[in-house]
């Protein structure tokens, strides 16, 4: 059923601003792009379905890479202006934009395809991977295409001593008045919850974890509602710890994995203690990947921070573990709640959040 939460989710789709930014986000749009020109020969004659397809922009890449047929579904009231973007590019014969919730549209059809822009900040806030497992399960062929097919949620410990100095000892000095009361409400304030900001690599204090990875072929509903992963980092720098940040990359791989020698080079490997079997497993040698890490080029999703209210001052080779647990809100299911643990070698700490 469509809840009050629903028709304020799809209510915000149907603002320009969204798919403005969206469609601005180069990094986001050309990856797409690229993936689905790499994947031509999977594309060209076939029926594809994207699901919540906004402006309609992944359909039309779809329709010029050769599609026979594309079901574009948005329940947003931006549906309405991708029929007009597609009429205006003379594809009406081949996209079929349908103004409905995935979870409701009829489609008489299976489809060789599926491709979705589903990510939200911390990869899964929003929640909306379940509408494309749904759609999978519902639509796709066997041995079908899934893009983006694979996605990888990170994890790292991070200084970031500038936005502790903006946030809270700003409150030290304001125009010579000492205003320090204020600091523990100015904590409250800006560290209660996630926050969605860009980072640089130098704020990174140390190699990754994997604390989630989707495989989009195989992933079930189920495995979302609620998972956990262990860290434990050895700092590589002598820093204040301030928090850690989420980052995440999705991967555009074909339906069936091939075999590879060497594993892709980036960001995990070298992680003996890494807490997940990610570095087990085998990737395909070219792989389309977009990236929202801290040491790429920026994205809208930028990364998203969790902060210590009191920062805590790092050794070289200082020892931080602890667990991450990340849950479908019970009570709207488009939010994310967040147990963080941590040690550093004195008491464990929790923090708790909820990414809105
Ligand atoms: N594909 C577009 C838009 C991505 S934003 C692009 O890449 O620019 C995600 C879109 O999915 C939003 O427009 C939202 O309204 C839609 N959406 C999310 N969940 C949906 C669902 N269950 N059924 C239909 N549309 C959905």
């Amino acid at each position: 059923p469509c809840t009050d939460y629903d028709m304020a989710y799809f209510k915000a789709y149907s603002h320009i601003g969204v798919h403005e930014e969206m469609l601005k986000d180069h990094v986001r749009t050309n990856t797409y792009r690229n993936a689905i020109m790499h994947h031509q020969d999977l594309i060209s004659g076939k029926v594809v379905l994207d699901v919540g397809c906004g402006t309609g922009v992944l359909s039309i890449f779809c329709a010029f890479a050769g599609a026979t047929r594309v079901y574009a579904v948005d329940a947003s009231d931006i549906a309405l202006q991708a029929m007009e973007i597609v009429r205006e590019n003379e594809l009406s014969d081949k996209v079929i934009v349908l103004h409905d919730r995935i979870e409701d549209v009829e489609i008489e059809e299976k489809v060789d395809v599926i491709i979705s822009e589903w990510m939200g900040y911390m990869l899964l806030s929003e929640s909306m991977l379940g509408s494309v497992i749904f759609a999978r399960d519902k639509w796709l062929k066997p041995g079908g295409l899934i893009l983006p097919s694979h996605a990888s949620l990170y994890l790292a410990p991070i200084t970031n001593s500038q936005r502790y100095q903006d946030s809270v000892y700003f409150w030290r000095d304001v125009y010579g008045i000492k205003m320090s009361s204020m600091m523990p409400l100015a904590k409250q304030c800006a560290f209660m919850e996630p926050s969605v900001e860009t980072i640089s690599g130098e704020n990174v204090l140390t190699w990754p974890t994997v604390v989630a990875q989707v495989d989009c072929y195989t992933i079930q509903a189920l495995q979302l509602e609620t998972f956990t992963a262990t860290f434990k980092y050895t700092s590589m720098l002598q820093a204040p710890l301030h928090g850690f940040a989420f980052w995440f990359d999705v991967e555009f791989n074909g339906p069936v994995r091939q075999k590879s020698k060497k594993q892709a080079s980036q960001s995990m490997d070298g992680n003996p203690q890494n807490a997940s079997p990610s570095n087990k497993k085998k990737k395909p040698d070219v792989s389309i990947v977009l990236s929202t890490a801290p040491e790429d080029a920026p994205t809208h999703w930028q990364q998203t921070l969790l902060y210590l209210f009191e920062p805590i001052e790092l050794k070289k080779d200082q020892n931080i573990e602890g667990s991450i647990t990340i849950s479908q809100s019970q009570q709207h299911a488009r939010f994310l709640n967040i147990c963080l643990k941590y040690f550093t070698g004195d008491q464990w700490y929790v923090k708790e959040s909820v990414m809105r």
